[in-house]
């Protein structure tokens, strides 16, 4: 190269550094010192809020404003013992990773495949296990036949439960899709499947994060909701030793995806069956006087019921007594021996709801006997059939709401009214402070808008992520507080 060319090379290259320079400085002239939402690794963040923005338009989400003030502190380390949107941040990009979705899709959709009735959810229980295995989380099996509790975190006090109910229902599925349930007549009809997958996406996010987990998380994932009282059953093995405080969530069609729905106090009613077997004495029905009528006494005691609820409770205080059927026999010319009516009871607190079950007991007996009758009511304890209410703690229920306002936005949190359906939920809420939640699975366009028990329910599956990180932020941030 001759001295010409070697000048000329040197005044490009001092050239070169002094525009690359100027442009640098240039570009941070017009840029934050830190780095935007949208241009860093988590840049799928907002995805997730616009995803959920999507589903439910006229709800936009307060999580972008405090996105923008806090965005400079992304990255640097928080120990999220206060929280902050960056805690939220960091639950929610773990819960929306695509292989995450995925896989937990993936889950939900084998346990759809393959329901199991209350009692005999074997194949679930042990798809779990394996999920946990996996994971390097421990736990404790069988409970209550094929119940596990697990726990993740630091084996110490706190500890905080959340629970997944894992059973089917004996329905017939009407949806025609690609993950149809395998089996005839049984169904997972009321989104168990998908309970039991968030909880198992919720695992993982918390095994992620356990080192800033300052107490235990206990996961528990139960048989027999739907029948059996399982809840009860999974008591009596140790589910809630040690356990201050217990979190659940069920999906529900009333409510956009991703909307979380609760109240303080009463959420769902207890629920309870009778059977009462009315006895007179059988006579021809032309000589009436030669019989002890039980139709007629059976007859007053239905009417008498009816001023239970009418006459003897507060109109403020919702309760139920329905008489659902009534038995005598078809012969048409003989008055019958017995006569067997039944029903059902519901209320929200459990003093009124055993004040029911008594007051049903009194009312049969005694009108049984103002016709000379003898009577015998039968509630099916034994059977496991009575649920008492579900009633939610006013600190637990203060939990979920800024839990899922924090992560999700204000307009994806409303209080419902109570309702009148029965969860057994409620075995755990009686002893020690709880509050049950539900998750929308609404999406119209999905076809995602039939109620719960209908051979045509499904549900809309971009909530399962969304469902995992709320219940892990649930956790987390209860310890976090707590601890
Ligand atoms: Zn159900
Ligand atoms: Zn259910």
């Amino acid at each position: 190269m001759n001295p010409l060319n070697q000048y000329v090379l040197f005044l490009s290259l001092i050239f070169s550094l002094f525009f690359v320079n100027s442009f640098l400085v240039f570009v941070n002239s017009i840029s934050p010192t830190c780095s935007s939402p949208s241009s860093d690794n988590n840049n799928e963040y907002p995805a997730v809020f616009d995803a959920i923005a999507s589903i439910n338009p006229k709800a936009p989400l307060n999580a972008g404003k405090n996105r923008t003030s806090s965005s400079c502190s992304r990255g640097s380390p928080t120990s999220c013992k206060i929280w902050d949107v960056t805690c939220s941040e960091a639950v929610l990009g773990l819960a929306r990773k695509p292989d995450n979705v995925e896989w937990i899709k993936g889950l939900r959709r084998k346990i759809h495949e393959n329901p199991e009735l209350a009692f005999e959810e074997y194949e679930t229980s042990k798809l779990i296990r394996t999920e946990l295995d996996r994971m390097e989380i421990d736990y404790r099996y069988p409970l209550a036949k094929t119940g596990i509790r697990a726990w993740i975190g630091t084996g110490g006090p706190p500890f905080v439960a959340i629970r997944a109910d894992m059973d089917a229902l004996p329905i017939q599925e009407g949806v025609e899709w690609e993950h149809k349930s395998k089996v005839p007549g049984k169904m997972h009809a009321c989104g168990h499947d998908a309970h039991v997958a968030m909880l198992v996406g919720a695992a993982k996010i918390l095994k992620n994060r356990e080192h800033l987990l300052k107490g235990t998380v206990i996961l528990l994932f139960q048989p027999a909701e739907e029948a059996g009282n399982g809840a009860k059953r999974m008591i009596g093995d140790g589910a809630l030793e040690n356990v201050e405080a217990i979190f659940a969530v069920h999906v529900s069609h009333e409510h956009p995806t991703a909307t979380i729905g609760s109240r303080t106090g009463p959420l769902l009613a207890g629920c309870g069956f009778f059977r009462a077997v009315i006895s007179g004495r059988k006579g021809l029905a032309s000589n009436p006087h030669h019989s002890v009528d039980p139709i007629l006494a059976a007859s007053a005691a239905v009417i008498s019921l009816q001023g239970i609820v009418s006459r003897e409770s507060n109109p403020l205080d919702s309760q139920v007594v329905s008489v659902t059927s009534f038995n005598g026999g078809s012969n048409l010319n003989m008055i019958p021996d017995t006569v067997i009516i039944g029903g059902t009871f519901r209320a929200f607190s459990n003093a009124s709801f055993y004040n029911l079950l008594q007051r049903i007991q009194e009312v049969v007996v005694e009108q049984a006997g103002v016709f000379r009758c003898s009577a015998t009511v039968d509630f099916f304890e034994n059977d496991s059939t009575i649920y008492p209410p579900t009633v939610n703690d006013d600190r637990m229920y203060e939990h979920v709401k800024k839990v899922a306002t924090d992560l999700l936005g204000p307009q994806n949190f409303r209080v419902v009214p109570p309702m009148m359906g029965a969860e057994d939920f409620s075995f755990y809420t009686q002893i020690v402070p709880a509050a049950f939640y539900y998750i929308g699975v609404r999406n119209e366009t999905l076809g995602s808008i039939h109620t719960g028990h209908s051979p045509y329910f499904m549900i809309d599956e971009d909530v399962l992520p969304i469902g995992a990180a709320v219940h892990a932020s649930i956790a987390e941030r209860y310890l976090n507080e707590h601890g």
